[in-house]
């Protein structure tokens, strides 16, 4: 069952998720990939995988992944933002990490949740039915 899937990294981060992304490629391959234009050209290079790209982060894209999430088009978001450093889009990213809280849409902000995330029976074999909240 063909999920769509963000994924974004701030800098610091980019090398966790290609690594992660690398090691799930089998998975991730069967689905449709978007994701911040920065984040997306590292791994659609990186795995020879097709990646529609966003805006970078900074720039909007963290808004764009946004917006399919309020119009109910993301299953999952993929998020390894950095704990340690501030970015000038920290509002950008508080958003996109609410609007995953309020159309309780799976976030991993960490290789660990991602991992098991992707290798979940319950998400991707489609016997799980998200609840969509009805506001
Ligand atoms: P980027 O954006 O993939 O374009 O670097 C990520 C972010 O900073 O939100």
């Amino acid at each position: 069952m063909q999920k769509t899937i963000a994924l974004v990294a701030h800098d610091h981060k980019k090398p966790d998720l290609v690594a992660w992304a690398l090691q799930h490629k089998s998975e991730l391959s069967k689905h449709r990939l978007v994701a911040t234009g920065t984040t997306g050209g590292l791994i659609a290079k990186q795995l020879s995988l097709d990646v529609h790209c966003f805006k970078s982060g900074p720039l909007g894209g963290d808004q764009q992944i946004g917006a399919l999430i309020a119009e109910n088009k993301l299953d999952c978001l993929v998020f390894f933002w950095d704990p340690l450093n501030p970015a000038p889009h920290d509002p950008d990213v508080k958003a996109l990490l609410r609007l995953c809280s309020v159309w309780n849409v799976p976030v991993a902000c960490n290789i660990s949740t991602a991992d098991m995330l992707i290798t979940s029976p319950l998400f991707f074999d489609g016997r799980y039915q998200r609840h969509l909240p009805s506001f």
